[in-house]
């Protein structure tokens, strides 16, 4: 019996599900790890599911998927497309869209871990298979590891992991060194004195002392940046008040900040803490802003043996001129914390999902970023083939080129 990975993929398309609530998911993983006679264990890091195929000597490789979808009304039109409502963290009801394509990442998977069952006679070693939740938070692998996840399966001897991205669908790209940037999640309350909207003299406006903020956080990467680094600072919810009349006490800010790397990452929080600070003494606040950090990430970074094994063995599998290097990506990772923590090297690709046909008009017309629409986009539709087919053959060629040869 195979699964139909086409089937199973419009079905977790069809109902996404918000980070650390993927209990549906979770299920239809272990109804199909059981059917190939995997075992398994669930409920890692609330909503994981980890398993493992033991197979004599040899490396042990790990293959992770992230499982979680997103707060964003799907408006693909797909026939397939999601309706599913949700509630997030703070009890509101939310659509919820596969908007990142994770629903991709766990076909993939388990069209993966099939098909090494089902080759078990040609290779040799452990492979664990780790269906990760709330990669979105930022949170799934680290509630993982502090589950035990890996203490109760064998070590990582290499982390394997890829995501779906709009390069054309049958692409592979990766990089040696830092794939990913690193990310910090901040909170800045900026604290002002309330009053009366008709006298704003007996006020300290924080409305006022967040615009002035967000757009002075502008010159950190234009003004403050060597042009040849990178660097994101993006403010990208701003709250305060409630009516037209009132002058607010405070107001919140919440920044996504992205770097390549600890050093970089230190100069821009210096420069965004000083920023604060100075707009907030610049408006005569009587107390200083409040800045916590959220959640951290690490830089991804793929080790350089590895992925250079890698892109011999994509090149081989699939031809010459699949394998791009798409430079680093701004978009951060919770993926590497299972490498870090293990001690173990990491490879993580991207592989296109976007219609090559719709890619080439829109690269020949200069319009990508208009009209391709990217990860967590309303719009965001990988192409169903050939893109699960190649995800799986992927993972497959990654996990074979880690593990050993059958002994004779
Ligand atoms: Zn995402
Ligand atoms: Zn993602």
């Amino acid at each position: 019996m195979t699964i139909d990975l086409e089937a199973l993929y419009i079905d977790l398309h069809r109902h996404p599900e918000l980070s650390f609530q993927e209990t549906r998911t979770a299920g239809v993983i272990t109804r199909h790890l059981e059917e190939l006679g995997v075992e398994f264990e669930e409920g890692i890091g609330r909503t994981g599911v980890v398993g493992g195929i033991r197979n004599g000597e040899g490396p042990v490789v790990w293959l992770r998927a992230d499982m979680d979808a997103l707060p964003v009304p799907e408006q693909t039109g797909l026939e397939y497309a999601s309706t599913a409502r949700g509630v997030d963290p703070a009890g509101t009801e939310v659509p919820v869209m596969h908007a990142c394509g994770h629903d991709m990442h766990v076909a993939a998977l388990l069209g993966a871990v099939e098909r090494l069952v089902a080759t078990k006679d040609e290779w040799s070693g452990t492979v664990v298979a780790v269906f990760q939740p709330a990669e979105e938070y930022g949170a799934g692998s680290q509630a993982m590891i502090a589950d035990g996840a890996l203490d109760r399966f064998p070590k990582p001897d290499i982390v394997l992991g890829q995501h779906v991205t709009p390069l054309p669908a049958g692409t592979i790209g990766v990089r040696s060194g830092t794939q990913m940037a690193a990310s910090d999640g901040l909170t800045v309350t900026l604290l002002g004195r309330g009053g009366h909207g008709s006298r704003p003299q007996a006020t300290i406006d924080p409305v006022v002392m967040a615009a002035a903020t967000v757009m002075r956080l502008q010159t950190v990467v234009s003004r403050e940046t060597d042009p040849r680094d990178v660097a994101v600072v993006t403010v990208g919810s701003i709250h305060a008040g409630l009516k037209n009349n009132i002058i607010p006490a405070e107001a919140k800010l919440e920044l996504s900040l992205r770097y390549p790397d600890d050093e970089a990452r230190a100069r821009v929080l210096e420069k965004v803490e000083r920023i604060v600070r100075a707009e907030a003494q610049a408006s005569g606040a009587e107390q200083p802003p409040v800045i916590a950090v959220d959640h951290s990430l690490p830089p991804t970074i793929n080790d350089v043996h590895a992925t250079a094994r890698l892109v011999l063995a994509f090149d081989a599998a699939f031809g010459d001129g699949t394998v791009i290097d798409p430079g680093m990506f701004t978009g951060s990772e919770d993926v590497s914390w299972f490498a870090r923590e293990s001690g173990a090297p990491l490879v993580f690709w991207f592989w296109g999902g976007a219609d090559p046909e719709a890619y080439a008009a829109a690269q020949a017309a200069g319009t990508i970023e208009r009209d391709i629409p990217t990860n967590h986009s309303p719009f965001f539709a990988p192409v169903l083939q050939p893109t699960l087919g190649r995800g799986v053959d992927a993972l497959v060629v990654a996990a074979r080129e880690f593990l050993a040869a059958p002994a004779r």
